[in-house]
């Protein structure tokens, strides 16, 4: 089988990595599956395309083998775009889902639901050492919740009700998650490129 290493240390997105794959007969190695320890990349771009531009090259040039790499986030109307770039330590430093949950609910809490639209995106970038990067972006429309629900997904999923929905994205299967994703919008453009790989 052939396989691609993900340029991610974050378990919910391997996973969900993962399970895109395997359906294409492609194993997904994330950095969690190495030995080798490497270190972590300095996310010190200011749009998300720079920052998954510079998780793939650097892992790609450390390993000398195709990589990809997600910078995603969420994308809230009524903070301006916040949490956005900011999104995976929106409440400080180290990284808490449970604060960044709280802390949206909090700065939402005198929205009403018609007002609190929002989106996930994710950019991936695929590095192929001695290519030009190219980039593929997904998104996935829907609404912040009154309160947090669901026990699945990661990070911002138990507050996101997708369009078309009336669940959070935690109360969905991972299946149903992996349909309707910004990760699974992004990779079926790439649907041609994997199955060059
Ligand atoms: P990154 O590692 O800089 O790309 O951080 C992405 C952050 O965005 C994650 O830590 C989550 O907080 C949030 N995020 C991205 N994708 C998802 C998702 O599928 N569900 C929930 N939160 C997500």
């Amino acid at each position: 089988m052939n396989q691609i290493i993900i340029a991610t240390k974050n378990e919910g997105k391997a996973r969900e990595f993962k399970d895109f794959f395997l359906k294409l007969n492609i194993k997904a190695v994330s950095l969690l599956d190495m030995d080798q320890k490497l270190p972590d990349v300095e996310e010190t771009g200011s749009t998300f395309e720079e920052n998954a531009g510079l998780k793939a090259e650097q892992i790609a040039s450390l390993l000398n083998t195709p990589v990809l790499a997600d910078d995603s986030g969420l994308i809230i109307d009524a903070l301006d775009g916040r949490p956005g770039l900011f999104s995976a330590r929106y409440a400080g430093v180290p990284k808490n889902d449970q604060a960044n949950i709280e802390k949206v609910l909090e700065e939402l809490k005198n929205v009403p639901s018609d007002n609190r639209s929002a989106r996930f995106i994710s950019v991936l970038a695929i590095t192929i050492p001695g290519e030009q990067t190219i980039f593929h972006t997904g998104y996935c429309e829907g609404k912040i919740a009154i309160k947090a629900k669901g026990e699945n997904g990661f990070g911002y999923d138990p507050i996101f009700i997708p369009v078309n929905h009336d669940v959070t994205m935690a109360e969905l299967t991972a299946e149903e998650k992996n349909e309707i994703s910004h990760r699974r919008n992004a990779i079926r453009q790439l649907e041609r490129w994997i199955h060059n790989l």
